[in-house]
C-alpha cells in the first residue's frame, strides 16, 4: 500500500498531462485514519466519475457495539452514515474544471432503511464507503492541485465528518439502530397475530408531495389513532409495548368519502414492506414482506400469463390460458399483475380504486342484465377476491369508495373518516341487508392454478453490441437492459434508482446464468434470493459499486414480467 504523501507527490507529477495520466492512482493509498481506495478511473472528465472508496478500521470508526450488534442494527446505522455522507458530499462538491471535475456523490437511501451496498459495516464495525469523484481536469489535462485538494483535503474532511461514530450524536445513532430493528421485529409478528400490517398509533402517514416522500409538514396533520376494535399491543425489542391497528388476514376493504385518507393509508401499507427511517412518520407502520401493490397499467407487455381466472371467452376465441400482447387493456394488465404476483408467492395483495380498471373491479346488477356473462369475458374481482383468500390464503387489502358491492365479500371493513379509521364491518353488513343489490356472483369456481410458466432461453438477453451486459438507469422509471427498454413506472414498491439498478443486474445474472431447458419463472426468482442470501449483492456486480440497493422477489419479477423480449412455454 502507497502511503498518501506520494499520491500527492504522484499528482505534481502527472499534472497537465493527458487524462489517461490518471490511472497511475489506481489502487490503496493509506492516510492516518482511513484507507482510499480508488477503484477505477474514468475516461475523461465528462464520464460518469471515478469509482472509490473509503476503508475505516473498526478501532478508528469507533461505533458502539450497538450500532452493527445485529444486521438489523447494522443495517439502520450504515443508512444514517449513508444519508449523512451523501449529504455532506453534495455540499463538498465544487467545480474544479470541466466536465464533472471535482464533483462528489454518494446515493442517498432517502426515507427507506433498504440493504445496501453505499455504506457497509462489517460485524466488527469497520466502515466501507463507495463513492465517486470526478477527477479534476482542465480541459482534458490533468488538474494535479485541484486533484490533490479533492483527494487528500475534501474527501479525507468528508470522511471525518461522517463516517465516524464521533460526527454523529450518539443519541441519533442508537435511535436509527433501534428503530431498524424494531421495525423488523414488528414485522416478524405479523404472521403469528394473523395480521397482514400493523400501523402504530400515533404514526403519521401522508407525504409532502407525490413526488417527495418526506412526511408532510405545517398544520392540520393528524396522527394516527386506531379504532378500539382493531387495536392491538406488541412488544418491541427497543420501544417495548405500542399500540396500533391491526388489520387482519382474509379481505379488508377501505371506504370513506373522496379526499378522507384512504390512497394515504393504502400506500402507507404499500411502503411498510420497507422499514423507514426515525422521524419518518412510518417507522411503525409496517406491512407482510411478502405484500404486493397490484394495479391496472394497459400498454404493458404480457407473456404467456394465465388469466382466465379473470378473463375467458375473449372474442375471435383467442385463449387467456397463454395470455400474451404488447399491448395489454387495463383489465387484462390488471389480471395479469395479480396471476404474476401470486406466482412469485405474494400473500398479501393492495388494491386501490384510483389505480384500478373498473371494468375490472366491479359490474353491478343493471349491466348483469344488460350484458349477459355469455357476452362478458371479464369475471370481475368482486367474485375471485374470496377464493383467492379461502383457496389461496392470498389476502386483500382494497380501496374502494365507489361502490357497495364489495361489501358482502369482505371480512373487515374500515371506513376513512377526517384522516382516521373506523371499524365500521358490523353496521356495513347491517346496510347490506337493508339495501340488497340483487347482484349475483359469476364466473363460477376459479380455475386451477396456473401451470407455471417457463422461460425460453435467449428471450431475457443482457447483451448489447460489444458489451455482455448492459444495464442503466436513466431515470426513476425506467431500466435499460440489453437493447431493451422496461418501463417500471407503475411498479408501485420500486422505490429507488439503487434497487431499479439491482434489478437490471439481477436479470442480466438470470440471462447469463440460469436459464436453461426447463426454468421456471418461480426457480429465477429462488436461484436469486439463495445467490443474495449468501453472497450479498455484490454477486449482482462483480466491480463491486456503491449503488446498489435491494429489492424483493416480487420486484425483480416485475421487471422480468415487463421485458418484452420475454418468451415463456
Ligand atoms: P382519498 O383516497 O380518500 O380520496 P387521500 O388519501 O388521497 O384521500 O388523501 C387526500 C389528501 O389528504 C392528501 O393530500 C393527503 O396528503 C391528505 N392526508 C391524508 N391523510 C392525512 C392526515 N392523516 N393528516 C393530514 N393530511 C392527510
Ligand atoms: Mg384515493
Amino acid at each position: 500500500m502507497r502511503e498518501a504523501t506520494e499520491l500527492t507527490t504522484l499528482l505534481e507529477q502527472i499534472d497537465g498531462r493527458g487524462y489517461k495520466a490518471y490511472n497511475q492512482i489506481v489502487g490503496n493509498w493509506r492516510f492516518a485514519d482511513f484507507v482510499l481506495r480508488i477503484d477505477y478511473v474514468q475516461g475523461d472528465p465528462f464520464a460518469e466519475p471515478s469509482r472509490v472508496r473509503a476503508l475505516v478500521a473498526a478501532d478508528v470508526a469507533a461505533l458502539p457495539s450497538g450500532a452493527f450488534v445485529s444486521p438489523a442494527r447494522a443495517l439502520g446505522t450504515a443508512s444514517l452514515l449513508a444519508s449523512s455522507f451523501s449529504k455532506v458530499a453534495r455540499r463538498a462538491s465544487s467545480s474544479a474544471g470541466s466536465g464533472r471535475s471535482g464533483e462528489i456523490q454518494m446515493a442517498d437511501p432517502g426515507q427507506k432503511v433498504l440493504l445496501q451496498t453505499a455504506v457497509l459495516i462489517d460485524d466488527h464495525g469497520a466502515v466501507e464507503a463507495r463513492f465517486k469523484v470526478g477527477l479534476p481536469a482542465q480541459g482534458r489535462r490533468v488538474s494535479g492541485r485541484q486533484a490533490i485538494r479533492l483527494l487528500t483535503e475534501a474527501v479525507p474532511t468528508l470522511v471525518r465528518s461522517t463516517l465516524l461514530a464521533a460526527a454523529h450524536e450518539p443519541d441519533q445513532m442508537e435511535a436509527h439502530a433501534a428503530s431498524n430493528e424494531d421495525a423488523d421485529a414488528l414485522r416478524s409478528q405479523l404472521r403469528g397475530l394473523g395480521l397482514v400490517a400493523f400501523v402504530a398509533d400515533g404514526a403519521v402517514l401522508p407525504r409532502e408531495s407525490g413526488i417527495d416522500d418526506t412526511p408532510l409538514s405545517g398544520e392540520g396533520i393528524v396522527p394516527f389513532d386506531a379504532p378500539p376494535s382493531l387495536r392491538v399491543e406488541v412488544d418491541l425489542p427497543n420501544a417495548g409495548s405500542i399500540t396500533g391497528m391491526g388489520i387482519p388476514v382474509g379481505v379488508t376493504l377501505v371506504v370513506g368519502g373522496g379526499f378522507h385518507g384512504k390512497s394515504t393509508l393504502l400506500r402507507a401499507l404499500e411502503a411498510g414492506v420497507y422499514n423507514h427511517k426515525p422521524g419518518d412518520g412510518r417507522e411503525r407502520v409496517v406491512s407482510r414482506w411478502d405484500t404486493v401493490k397490484v394495479r391496472t397499467e394497459d400498454g404493458r407487455s404480457i407473456a404467456g400469463v394465465d388469466i382466465s381466472s379473470y378473463i375467458d371467452n375473449l372474442p375471435f376465441g383467442k385463449t387467456t390460458k397463454a395470455f400474451s400482447t404488447q399491448n395489454a387493456s387495463g383489465s387484462t394488465s390488471q389480471a395479469a399483475t395479480i396471476v404474476e404476483a401470486c406466482e412469485a408467492g405474494a400473500g398479501v395483495l393492495l388494491v386501490d380504486e384510483d389505480t384500478s380498471a373498473t371494468n375490472f373491479m366491479i359490474r353491478d346488477r343493471r349491466m348483469q342484465e344488460l350484458v349477459p356473462k355469455a357476452g362478458e369475458p371479464i369475471t370481475p374481482f368482486v367474485d375471485r377476491v374470496r377464493s383467492l383468500y379461502e383457496v389461496d390464503d392470498t389476502s386483500c387489502v382494497l380501496v374502494m369508495g365507489g361502490s357497495g358491492d364489495y361489501i358482502e365479500v369482505a371480512d373487515t371493513i374500515l371506513r376513512m373518516h377526517d384522516y382516521l379509521p373506523e371499524d365500521v364491518s358490523s353496521e356495513a353488513r347491517a346496510v347490506a341487508e337493508a339495501h340488497p343489490t340483487g347482484r349475483r356472483a359469476e364466473g363460477g369456481p376459479p380455475q386451477a392454478d396456473p401451470a407455471p410458466r417457463t422461460i425460453q432461453p435467449g428471450s431475457v438477453d443482457p447483451r448489447r453490441g460489444r458489451r455482455a451486459s448492459y444495464v442503466r438507469v436513466p431515470d426513476g422509471r425506467t431500466l435499460l437492459f440489453g437493447t431493451e427498454r422496461i418501463d417500471l413506472a407503475a411498479v408501485d414498491q420500486l422505490v429507488s434508482r439503487a434497487q431499479m439498478r439491482a434489478v437490471g443486474h439481477a436479470l442480466a445474472y438470470i440471462g447469463e446464468h440460469l436459464l436453461g431447458a426447463g426454468t421456471t419463472v418461480a426457480n429465477v426468482l429462488d436461484r436469486l434470493d439463495d445467490v443474495i442470501r449468501r453472497e450479498g449483492l455484490d454477486a449482482l456486480d462483480t466491480r463491486q459499486v456503491g449503488d446498489l440497493a435491494a429489492y424483493r422477489r416480487f420486484e425483480l419479477a416485475a421487471a422480468l414480467n415487463r421485458l418484452r423480449t420475454l418468451r415463456v412455454e
